[in-house]
């Protein structure tokens, strides 16, 4: 038996704990006492030189409310150099652009006092006041009461009254009275508004249906001339009305309640308000193009003008002239392709017959059948 080793044990392997507890050799120190202090890192090389900051200042932060201002300023400004008079602005409540537009040339509107530019009023944003208001009459209006122990104890009436799904009932009406009335007069467009209330607070002791039309008011229905003459009677007292019971959205409230009822219809049933609503204008037609524009060039993508301003150019084409005619390929001189031609035809008719449909009635389908001003 041959052993490369001579002795009666042969030596340990090294292994590699063995190895790394192995420690560098340090560099020796004068003095005794700083034997055991950290040594300062080596100095590393100087980082390589940033290319300078961008010559151009950063945008001041502006809120949209004032870039809407600014842009609207500019385009009232350079309107007649572009053979144009804006005379009608539509808008939303107390715009800050159209205050804009009208201080123009010390507060003589763009075009002078003999052309001045009328405000028309959005009636789908009209129509969400009426949700904040009632909104914030059912948060604020807080009543004192007394628990049987005799505590006082806040309480707020509305939040049954007024929940959630009775407010869009209620917008939904307003909305509808507006509409109905749009090329109209104010007299008969308040009454339409100031029905619903009447109406929907209607007790069988306390019948409120003077301003109700008969085409949608079960009581009026009831107690109409063709009503009396096949019951054969003369009276209206004579013939049995039916109950206020049957109706599915009924508003019970106390003298207090409906005078803050009452406030609230009446603020938004004023006639220089409902004046701006006579012509049924909406923001839909901008919507809709500045939905077209953003599909092109996502608000959430940061590109350059150059990009938004293709992206405005294909939109306005697209818009006007559909995408078969509106596709920059001809322009462009690049063939179509069979395929390409079949999607832009389909698109086409797509977006035609979505111009000549009418608009959807959703609510239509949660308003009270017994009840609506103009529900039916
Ligand atoms: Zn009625």
């Amino acid at each position: 038996m041959s052993c490369r080793y001579k002795g009666n044990s042969a030596p340990k392997p090294v292994t590699s704990y063995q190895k790394r507890v192995i420690k560098p050799v340090r560099p020796p120190t004068t003095n005794a006492s700083h034997r055991h202090q950290r040594q300062p890192p080596p100095s590393l090389p100087p980082p390589p030189s940033l290319p300078p900051p961008h010559s151009l200042p950063p945008p001041p932060l502006r809120s949209s409310g004032a870039m809407e201002t600014e842009e609207a300023v500019v385009m009232w400004k350079r309107s007649e150099d572009k053979k144009v008079r804006y005379t009608t602005f539509i808008g939303n409540g107390d715009s800050s652009a159209y205050k804009g537009i009208t201080s123009l040339n010390d507060n003589q509107g763009p075009y002078g006092r003999e052309h001045p530019v009328v405000k028309e009023e959005c009636k789908n944003h009209v129509k969400k006041r009426i949700k904040t208001a009632l909104t914030k009459l059912r948060n604020e209006y807080i009543v004192m009461e007394k628990t049987k122990a005799g505590k006082p104890k806040r309480t707020k009436p509305f939040n049954k009254i007024l929940s959630d799904d009775n407010i869009n009932h209620l917008q939904f009406y307003y909305g509808r009275a507006i509409s109905r009335n749009v090329e109209g007069t104010t007299e008969a467009m308040r009454k339409d508004i100031m029905s619903t209330l009447l109406h929907l607070t209607s007790t069988d002791a306390h019948p409120k249906h003077d301003w109700c039309s008969e085409s949608w008011c079960f009581w009026k229905k009831a107690v109409n001339e063709d009503t009396l003459k096949k019951a054969g009677k003369q009276n209206v007292s004579l013939i049995s009305k039916p109950s206020h019971s049957i109706m599915k959205l009924q508003l019970t409230v106390n003298k207090d309640q409906y005078k803050e009822l009452h406030s609230v219809y009446k603020r938004l049933s004023d006639d220089n308000l409902l004046s701006r609503c006579l012509k049924g204008k909406t923001q839909n037609p901008n919507e809709s193009l500045h939905s077209r524009i953003w599909i092109l060039c996502p608000k959430v993508v940061s590109v350059s003008k150059a990009t938004v301003d293709f992206a405005v150019a294909q939109a306005c084409l697209i818009y006007d002239k559909g995408y078969e005619k509106g596709c920059l390929c001809d322009a462009l001189k690049i063939p179509k392709s069979c395929s390409m031609m079949d999607i832009q035809k389909k698109w086409d008719v797509r977006r035609e017959q979505l111009q000549k449909s009418k608009p959807k009635r959703r609510r239509a389908q949660l308003a009270d059948p017994h009840y609506a001003s103009g529900a039916f």
